[in-house]
């Protein structure tokens, strides 16, 4: 017999199908789905390769082609695609574009969804955790990146869906996403498979800057060598993407990456100003950074360079990292 993830994972690549037909067969797919991911710029060939799609705008399309497919109702709940209530059952997703996720292997664990219409919440509607799915062991793009993140020897890691899109589209194909939550060590680990280097790109706000801040002593800490790269305000790696288009976003990117350590130093020391209380404090958050890293010879490089930034002695930020550690042994 057959096991239940693989039951699920059918059941799944069946939803997968279904909204694919629904973008690229059906009218209302056609007119409301496929027109908003055209006018956001995404060519047929990123849709196809991303399988995105749409669900129809009612209570129970998905629930009643699948039903008449042959599967169990049950299944279809345990699956995340139809919600029970109260004697109640009907689709989870209605009336908006699907971003189905793939996990390492390329099969459908879960689906994100995007709603259309402006002040509808929430604007992306996820898959519960499932047998299959437990989000902070995935990364949105994985598989359709990972060939890439090892050829180029780099990943970028951006917030969201279409950031992941866009920038495929653009030709870089290294790239992953968190879908908007925090960094978890199982996402690390997928990445650092493939490689050692990881890239930074979220979204030019302060939630974005503040989301990079604090994922990265966690990559810090799996030896791995980080990079950021910063956009202006109101840009996501999409937005700007599409605005500047693929050759000279590839220039930005490529003239505004900075190590990681250096721009926390650089952006801590802007807040400071010449307070010396302040610049005092600073201190141990970036020692607390380079104290991460695994690898001495590496590590005393980022001491002689904070130590230059900050206009202090490398001993002090030597002794005080060495306390750290110990203090976190
Ligand atoms: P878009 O460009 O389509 O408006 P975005 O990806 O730029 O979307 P952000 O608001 O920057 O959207 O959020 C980044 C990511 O966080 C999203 O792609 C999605 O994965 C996740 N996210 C955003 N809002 C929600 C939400 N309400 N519920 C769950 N996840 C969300
Ligand atoms: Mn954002
Ligand atoms: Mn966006
Ligand atoms: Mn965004």
């Amino acid at each position: 017999v057959q096991s239940e993830k693989e039951s699920l994972l059918i059941v799944l690549n069946y939803a997968k199908d279904f909204f694919k037909h629904n973008l690229s067969e059906e009218e209302e797919g056609q007119s409301i789905g496929l027109s908003y991911f055209r006018e956001r710029g995404f060519t047929q060939e990123v849709i196809q390769k991303f399988d995105l799609g749409y669900s129809l705008n009612q209570w129970d399309a998905l629930l009643k082609a699948g039903v008449a497919k042959g599967y169990q109702k049950d299944l279809l709940e345990k699956a995340g695609l139809i919600i029970c209530k109260e004697n109640k059952e009907y689709d989870r997703f209605r009336g908006r574009v699907t971003f189905p996720i793939h996990n390492i292997s390329g099969r459908v664990i879960a689906f994100g969804a995007r709603t259309l219409k402006k002040d509808d919440k929430p604007k992306y509607l996820n898959s519960p955790e499932t047998e299959v799915y437990h989000k902070s062991d995935i990364l949105y793009g994985i598989f359709q990146a990972k060939q890439s993140i090892r050829n180029e020897d780099n990943s970028y890691l951006v917030e969201g869906y279409t950031d992941v899109l866009s920038l495929y589209q653009a030709g870089i194909e290294n790239v992953v996403a968190s879908s908007g939550t925090s960094l978890t060590s199982n996402q690390i680990g997928l990445i650092k498979r493939y490689s050692q280097n990881v890239t930074i790109l979220y979204d030019g706000d302060t939630a974005g800057i503040n989301a990079s801040l604090r994922g990265v002593d966690l990559i810090l800490e799996r030896g791995m060598n980080v990079r950021v790269v910063i956009f202006p305000e109101g840009e996501d790696p999409d937005s700007y993407c599409q605005k500047l288009g693929g050759a000279a976003f590839k220039d930005y990117l490529q003239e505004h990456s900075q190590d990681f350590i250096l721009f926390k130093t650089q952006l801590h020391l802007k807040e400071a100003g010449n307070d010396p209380i302040k610049r005092a404090g600073i201190i141990r958050s970036i020692v607390e950074s380079i104290a991460k890293i695994p690898d001495p010879i590496r590590q005393s490089v980022f001491y002689k360079e904070c130590s230059n930034l900050l206009n202090i002695e490398e001993n002090i930020l030597i002794e005080e990292g060495k306390k750290i550690a110990l203090s976190e042994q």
